[in-house]
């Protein structure tokens, strides 16, 4: 047996998904004719209560999307040390759209309301970058599945007001911040100008992320997915598995989320575990005891069958998601009280 917990992104379709994906209405999304492409886009927009959603192959290419549709070259957006748009897309906010990062030392990947706004230069400082944007990652990734408090969100959306900034939201998680604090899209819709969300993580679907935002913002995100390379055609097929999984593999991330806090109590209890960070959704991320070497650790799961991944720093990361079954689960909690 071989218990893949990499990412929650290592899941494949299941069989009523690839039905519906098989059964998939389709049509040329780049002349916006695919049935299954707009009933996807629109269900996401009823449900958050934004203008308009705009399907993605990845959600990569929807923050940078994001990126491009707040900010013109030479600005800069604040974000968190941690952020997915600064550590692992690659640099496109800055061979996209020409823009540099002000990073904050937040907590788990989340700053605070005040830190924002020490952080905003002033804008008729014309030596300093002018800010443009606020940018915030729930649940975040680095950050070891970290939830915001909806309350710090609110405050930020106050100084993006007062100081005329954008506001987005790297969503590609949001869907386990929203079972684990049972909050809903709508109130996220409300705050935010932006949100990406991804269809490809604890929903299950092979590929897709899809970029909401309200109406004047996003009438050249359709542009700009076009220069990026994101004009895909018969793409209700992905569509369909997005839809399928709203229906089917929303709420079940609870399931993940318990699965996640039984794995970090065990590791816990081990010896040659320092520390396991607090566990809110599918992410665990833990340090190993100084005396025990990293590679060797991993080496030995994987002689298990068990995958999982190093986060630098002598961090390690494990993601519960819909491919890691119950059955598995019980197998690993007890290998894990061997090691
Ligand atoms: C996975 C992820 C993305 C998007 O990644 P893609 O692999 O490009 O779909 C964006 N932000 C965060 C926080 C992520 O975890």
């Amino acid at each position: 047996m071989v218990i893949d917990l990499r990412s929650d992104t290592v899941t494949k379709p299941t069989k009523g998904m690839l039905d519906a994906m098989l059964n998939a209405q389709v049509g040329d999304d780049v002349y916006k004719e695919d049935p299954s492409v707009n009933a996807l886009e629109k269900r996401l927009a009823e449900m958050f209560g934004m203008d308009q959603a705009l399907f993605f192959p990845t959600g990569s290419m929807a923050n940078q999307t994001a990126l491009k549709l707040h900010t013109q070259p030479g600005e800069q957006v604040i974000c968190d040390k941690y952020a997915h748009i600064y550590n692992y897309e690659g640099g496109g906010a800055s061979f996209n759209s020409g823009i540099s990062c002000k990073l904050l030392d937040g907590k788990r990947g989340m700053f605070t309301a005040s830190q924002a706004k020490e952080a905003i230069n002033p804008p008729d400082f014309y030596h300093s970058p002018l800010t443009t944007l606020i940018e915030v990652e729930n649940t975040t990734n680095k950050g070891g599945g970290a939830c915001w408090d909806f309350n710090e969100l609110q405050k930020l959306r106050t100084v993006a007001d007062i100081h005329n900034l954008g506001y987005h939201l790297d969503g590609a998680r949001l869907w386990n911040a929203l079972v684990a604090k049972n909050e809903t899209p709508q109130q996220y819709g409300e705050l935010f100008d932006t949100i990406s969300v991804c269809l490809s993580k604890g929903l299950g679907c092979p590929m897709g992320s899809v970029l909401l935002g309200k109406g004047e913002l996003m009438e050249n995100a359709i542009r700009v997915r076009k220069i990026l390379g994101g004009g895909m055609r018969q793409v209700g097929f992905a569509a369909a598995a997005g839809l399928y999984a709203l229906d089917h593999h929303l709420n079940r991330l609870a399931e993940d989320h318990q699965k996640a806090q039984e794995i970090g109590e065990v590791l816990a209890s081990r010896s040659k575990i320092k520390k396991v960070e607090p566990i809110e959704t599918n992410i665990i991320i833990f340090e190993l005891d100084d005396g025990v070497d990293e590679k060797e650790f991993l080496n030995h799961l994987e002689s298990k069958g068990i995958k999982i991944i190093g986060m630098g720093s002598n961090k390690l990361r494990m993601v519960t998601h819909l491919d890691y079954t119950s059955a598995m689960h019980r197998h690993f909690l007890s290998l894990l009280k061997t090691i």
